[in-house]
């Protein structure tokens, strides 16, 4: 028999689906229900042995298949899902973390509002960001009540990388906890388990639900007692993610491989292109041989996925920003990223200058923009259109 536990195209296709368990259905049902009754009264006062499923806050079956799945993909020993990436992240956070620790935290994270403003003011932990790039600034930044490290790599406004081994190596000599947002890469492209990171966190709201239908996010991890704790939070703090969320998640990861791989064609040629316009200051994308840090990338990173930006070179002129983005066509505004749509944003226009120059843009007409599956050729010529109204 096949072994699908290890190869990613299995796991996401097959493992844990349980034909004999599900009357052969190909595709497992959605438990949509909050409570499973239980055998008898015993099982519930604990006389007799408990049932594994009795309430949909703690467990679902459904919910259960795609914990399977996502800890397998990220090669961790559990993964727990919540209801959003954000979710998964401040449970990490909150179960790490006394009133009083200190954290080290990469500039630009998702997490950095939250540890700004509830981890300062409300549960008493401070915070020291680094921009990342350089391993010394986290060892400069080590406190003895240091208990946790935050990484996100690459970050998404400049998608500059942390060294994740690297990073990882220093926090076990002080015996601090590492955490990585592994979302951009998604578990096909970077593995930050395997070079020493004790959690990572997806949100599936991007690639691996993929079809911009749904909030969720994952933890995982290889220690499973603290796994047990975050189980606990999880409970505790009622989010975990709904049946038909997990189900929509399953079913988003079966073609992540190709649609991935799609994303990352089409924005290679998407980058080149941007890079080749004389319109175009400068282009951030990994996986571009003129990203400063291409040599880290090929070290940890498998691929780069469909996410860029791009400055333009308008001598901070916002109308010009405007205007390209109100002549781009197919490229819908938006936030989010990892669907199969193209979107576009801003970020800078009216956003925090500070703080992405501190992340390494060089001015505030940054382009954000995500190659979704419309067609290579469709978006170049997009942009191509946009480009040269300006
Ligand atoms: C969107 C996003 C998140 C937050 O995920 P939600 O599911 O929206 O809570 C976290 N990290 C990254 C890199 C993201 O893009």
């Amino acid at each position: 028999m096949a072994d699908y536990t290890k190869d990613p195209n299995l796991i996401a296709t097959h493992l844990g689906d349980d034909y004999d368990r599900y009357l052969n259905s190909i595709i497992p049902p959605v438990f949509m229900n909050s409570l499973h009754v239980l055998d008898s009264i015993e099982s519930y006062t604990g006389a007799a042995p408990a049932s594994r499923y009795f309430y949909g806050r703690v467990c679902n079956p459904t919910v259960e298949i795609v914990e399977q799945k996502i800890a397998a993909l990220e090669h961790g020993k559990d993964a727990v899902v919540f209801s959003s990436g954000m979710s998964a992240a401040t449970a990490a956070i909150c179960t790490v973390c006394n009133p009083g620790d200190h954290v080290i935290c990469v500039r630009g994270a998702y997490v950095e509002h939250f540890l700004r403003t509830f981890g300062e003011k409300k549960l008493s932990i401070s915070t020291t960001f680094v921009s990342g790039r350089d391993l010394g600034e986290f060892e400069d930044a080590v406190k003895p009540n240091t208990t946790l490290i935050v990484l996100e790599s690459p970050v998404s406004l400049v998608f500059h990388l942390q060294d994740i081994a690297g990073v990882a190596k220093i926090a076990k000599k002080h015996g601090i906890k590492t955490y990585i947002d592994n979302s951009y890469c998604t578990p096909l492209f970077q593995n930050p388990l395997d070079l020493g990171i004790d959690m990572v966190m997806h949100t599936s709201s991007k690639y691996l639900g993929g079809h911009s239908d749904i909030i969720g996010g994952a933890l995982v991890c290889n220690d499973e007692e603290f796994m047990k704790e975050i189980r606990e939070f999880r409970g505790s703090y009622g989010s975990i993610a709904g049946p038909m969320e997990a189900w929509l998640t399953m079913r988003g990861m079966r073609t992540l491989e190709p649609r991935l791989k799609r994303h990352q064609e089409t924005a290679m040629a998407v980058a080149k292109f941007l890079e080749a316009s004389d319109k175009v200051r400068v282009v951030h994308y990994p996986g571009l041989e003129s990203h400063p840090q291409y040599e880290l990338m090929k070290r940890q990173q498998r691929g780069s996925c469909g996410l860029m930006s791009f400055e333009l070179d308008v001598n901070d002129d916002d109308e010009k920003v405007y205007k390209f983005v109100h002549n781009l066509e197919i490229f819908q505004v938006g936030v989010s990223w990892g669907g199969f749509e193209s979107l576009v944003c801003t970020p800078l226009i009216r956003g925090d200058l500070k703080n992405a120059q501190e992340q390494g843009a060089q001015g505030r007409e940054l382009v954000r923009i995500h190659c979704g599956l419309e067609g290579t050729d469709n978006l170049i010529e997009a942009l191509d259109k946009a480009l040269k109204s300006i």
